[in-house]
């Protein structure tokens, strides 16, 4: 069976949003992308840190998961990394109200020995010299690294975001993201020049309306579900993300065709995450739950050209 290591932010969110608001609960990148890919990869690790404010039973919650958290430092006499931030009527889009590094700032990635020789490997949303560094203290390179970013690193990190995109085969990032860091304002283009940054393939989230797949000159869309009820999409491209690679190791193919299953798959992932507030929605699914919401996808764009013009 293959095994994933996921390495991101565990941390404390508060969250905003036109239905409610939270205090602190449990978010983090690395939490929402090991939580979904549970479901698939059933060998996972997780490289991150928390201060010692971080719920024991969180923790636990993961390795009831499957998570090996041996690679999960707490640093005793400081704080998790704190996050909040407010959506928009729209909900696709928000404002960072707060971004308090806390341990993420002197994070040290250190790879547990037992991690050694991992076949898939997920970078979440950190710092890009952080990401970087996990690649090199890997002594065999995955069959494949998947990296998620977002503007705030864009705006004060980009060259060094640039030199870790070239060690990396997965790109995942939202439209806006895309724009900023090619400069292009139609997608097409600016797949062309990320993809010539280095990553083979290009993910570009689109949060209500779906997510597409570069990859040479082809190109996939998979639609978002259309859901009654959207109550917190904080996440959720996280949530994606775990699905994605999650499939990926749990099949163990990283051929286009797969690949576009493996976007349903996190698709699906996010669909359920966006329900409810943080992870709340994605803590207790079942493969039939999963595999209808996978179903609703295929339904949903499906037809049929029956003649010519
Ligand atoms: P998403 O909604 O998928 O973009 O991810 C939201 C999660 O990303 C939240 O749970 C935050 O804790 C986490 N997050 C937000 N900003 C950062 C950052 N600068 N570095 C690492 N994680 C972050």
């Amino acid at each position: 069976m293959s095994s994933l290591l996921t390495v991101g932010s565990v941390a404390f969110d508060a969250i905003e949003t036109p239905f409610g608001k939270t205090d602190k609960i449990v978010g983090g990148a690395a939490t929402y992308i090991s939580i979904s890919a549970s479901y698939f990869a059933k060998d996972q690790k997780i490289v991150s840190v928390v201060g010692d404010d971080f719920p024991t039973k969180t923790i636990e919650f993961l390795q009831d998961k499957g998570v090996n958290t041996d690679g999960l430092q707490i640093k005793e006499g400081e704080k998790s990394f704190f996050w909040s931030g407010k959506y928009h009527n729209d909900m696709n889009s928000r404002d960072t109200l707060v971004t308090e590094l806390n341990v993420l700032e002197k994070f040290d990635p250190v790879i547990p020995a037992s991690y050694q020789g991992i076949d898939y490997l997920m970078l979440g949303n950190l710092a890009p010299t952080v990401q970087r560094q996990v690649i090199e203290r890997l002594d065999v390179r995955p069959k494949l690294i998947a990296l998620d970013t977002m503007n705030f690193w864009m705006d004060i990190m980009m060259d060094e975001l640039k030199k870790t995109l070239k060690l990396v085969d997965v790109l995942i990032i939202n439209d806006e993201e895309a724009r900023q860091l090619s400069g292009e304002y139609s997608l097409r283009v600016a797949a062309k020049k990320i993809i010539s940054m280095g990553p083979k393939y290009l993910i570009i989230k689109k949060g209500e309306h779906g997510a597409l797949l570069f990859h040479g000159e082809n190109i996939f869309f998979a639609p978002a579900l259309p859901l009654e009820v959207v109550f917190d999409p904080t996440g959720a491209g996280d949530t994606f993300a775990g699905g994605f690679i999650g499939y990926l190791a749990k099949t163990d193919d990283v051929s286009f065709e797969n690949m576009k299953r493996a976007i349903i798959a996190g698709s699906a992932m996010a669909s359920f995450c966006v329900e409810k507030f943080g992870t709340e929605s994605i803590e207790y699914l079942n493969d039939t739950d999963i595999y209808n919401r996978m179903l609703e996808f295929v339904d949903l764009v499906d037809f049929n050209l029956e003649r010519k013009l």
